[in-house]
């Protein structure tokens, strides 16, 4: 059978890199998390005081330093998962900080970091096999993916799960702050002018508010049989 490309876009918080994990897993392919990089984009300009006092990032001296950022992922040997690493060091748990997640929109509205992130995406697109999800995967980075997939579901659900998952790892947090981050973040990725977030014409969509994981997978196997003739274990 042909290795295809997976692509799985949607609001923030909707589950998909759970999602698109478990789909991986079934599938034998690769997972790639294209907000890992946007992330990582945003923990350097922290770390280099790349931001103004308002918050906004400093545009021009993060494009100039673009070339000064390594972004590449490595295989956790305990776990298999693929983990962030920025210049070399290991930066998985820093790009999940609420402290990224707050500042991460508007770093990944600047043209020139949507480029130098799609030029990673597509490099590593090319094997196939591979299961990817974001904002503008279906749209804009792999416009000829097999599958299309677009998550949703309410920005409260959203919220509390996040918090959930927030919590779980000993990250302190609020539901009004994680709401609050979630609504923003929402309108930032879907008005920005360079790939917003929108659903492709030709992407199924997966509203997951009253679904578990375990639904999603028989919802995606489910379609794997009846559009590719393919049975998943
Ligand atoms: O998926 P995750 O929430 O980790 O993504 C972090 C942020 O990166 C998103 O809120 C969005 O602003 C940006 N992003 C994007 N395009 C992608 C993936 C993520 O703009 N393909």
């Amino acid at each position: 059978m042909k290795k295809m490309i997976i692509a799985i876009d949607g609001h923030s918080s909707t589950g998909k890199s759970t999602f698109a994990k478990a789909i991986a897993k079934v599938m034998s392919y690769t997972y790639l998390d294209s907000g890992a990089l946007y992330r990582g984009v945003t923990l350097y300009a922290l770390e280099e005081g790349l931001f103004c006092k308002n918050g906004r990032p400093r545009t021009r001296e993060l494009i100039r330093q673009l070339n000064n950022i390594q972004l590449t992922f490595r295989k956790d040997p305990v776990s298999g998962e693929n983990r962030t690493y920025l210049n070399g060091k290991d930066v998985e748990h820093n790009i999940r900080s609420l402290e990224v997640s707050d500042k991460v929109s508007p770093v990944s509205e600047i043209p020139e970091v949507r480029d130098f992130v799609d030029k990673l995406l597509v490099q590593w697109g090319e094997k196939k096999g591979i299961v990817m999800d974001g904002r503008d995967i279906g749209t804009a980075v792999f416009p000829k993916a097999e599958v299309k997939i677009f998550m949703t579901a309410p920005a409260e659900i959203r919220a509390q799960r996040r918090l959930d998952e927030l919590l779980s790892q000993g990250r302190p947090a609020t539901y009004e702050d994680v709401l609050d981050n979630i609504r923003k973040r929402d309108h930032i990725d879907s008005s920005r002018t360079k790939h917003p977030l929108k659903q492709a014409s030709d992407a199924l969509l997966l509203d997951n508010g009253n679904m578990s994981v375990e639904e999603q997978m028989d919802w995606f196997k489910k379609l794997m049989k009846e559009t590719w003739d393919i049975t998943l274990p």
